[in-house]
């Protein structure tokens, strides 16, 4: 493996055997479920969310996440559909392996059994518990085949789900590097929730939005200037914010500046955080302001 050359970075690789990796060690977990008879690829929400199959996806696919992130590989649009790929044929793979062990236990010779019929037993003689006792429900017949696409297609978006987070994350493709946090600032509204939480309800409304609304105008006031600024004059901006999080004020945004390890690239969020009528937080980003890709000036 060369070093000299950043295109010839090897990690994409081990990034994927990491995620089958996982994508085994979670497919066998469900295999030891299965035999002590809990099918966990089996549990729905609503009847028709394939929630088990979504939790054996994400435990699958944290691998291809976990990996690229400590390996500062950007996972490119082609991975990912890759990384959906070997999940489909991860879940026809353990399918396999639990047919091969029924036949072994069950001594049934595989030219009377298939495994296109054991997909089809499955798939058809699927049912529900009844909701009340343990009895089995009627079986799906055809029905089942929609549920164990579901099944499928639950397992491999909940696969993507982990690498998608890492996927959105800020990184320098110069230095093949993910950004770090450098800097966090806040501005907070002076208005404070102990006092507009007194108001009638129907009073706060107006209230919390005059103070986010002028909180917004505030920031786009402070971020205009840096918007394309280079580092040190957005690092200075963000110094002579509030360092300090005041859990009370009624809004507030905070700055958060994130730089690459080895060069100036970096990345601005600002995100509002603010109470809520009915008593409650939310949290929304309000700006983002990547200046990854932008060259920066070299010091001399
Ligand atoms: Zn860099």
């Amino acid at each position: 493996m060369s070093t000299s050359n950043p295109s010839l970075r090897q990690p994409g690789l081990i990034v994927y055997l990491c995620g089958l990796g996982t994508s085994a060690l979670a497919l066998w977990l469900v295999q030891i479920a299965n035999d002590n008879g809990e099918n966990i690829m089996g549990w729905y929400a609503n009847g028709i969310i394939p929630a088990g199959a979504l939790l054996v996806g994400i435990a699958s696919g944290l691998g291809y996440a976990i990996g690229s992130r400590l390996l500062h590989v950007k996972l490119s649009k082609a991975f990912v559909l890759g990384m959906i790929t070997t999940a489909i044929i991860d879940y026809f793979a353990a399918q396999y392996l639990t047919y091969l062990s029924l036949i072994e236990r069950m001594h049934i010779p595989p030219e009377r059994f298939g495994f296109t019929d054991y997909l089809r037993e499955i798939s058809e003689s699927m049912s529900f518990k009844k909701r009340y006792g343990s009895d089995a429900g009627e079986p799906l017949g055809g029905w089942g085949y929609a549920y164990k696409l579901l099944e499928i297609g639950g397992y491999a978006v909940g696969a993507m789900l982990p690498s998608l987070l890492v996927f959105g994350m800020p990184y320098c493709k110069n230095c093949q590097q993910y950004l770090k946090k450098h800097r966090t600032g806040h501005i907070h509204s002076p208005e404070q929730w102990a006092e507009v939480k007194k108001l009638k309800s129907k009073e706060r409304q107006p209230a919390l939005q005059a103070a986010i609304n002028a909180l917004t105008a505030r920031a786009n006031q402070l971020v205009a200037p840096i918007a394309r600024a280079p580092l040190t004059e957005t690092e200075a901006a963000i110094a002579a914010l509030d360092p300090t999080l005041q859990k009370g004020a009624a809004a507030r945004i905070t700055w958060v500046l994130k730089k690459c390890p080895r060069c100036d690239a970096h990345h601005l969020q600002l995100s509002l955080t603010h109470f809520t009528v009915d008593k409650k937080v939310a949290t929304n980003v309000v700006g983002t302001f990547d200046k990854t890709n932008v060259p920066q000036p070299e010091v001399a």
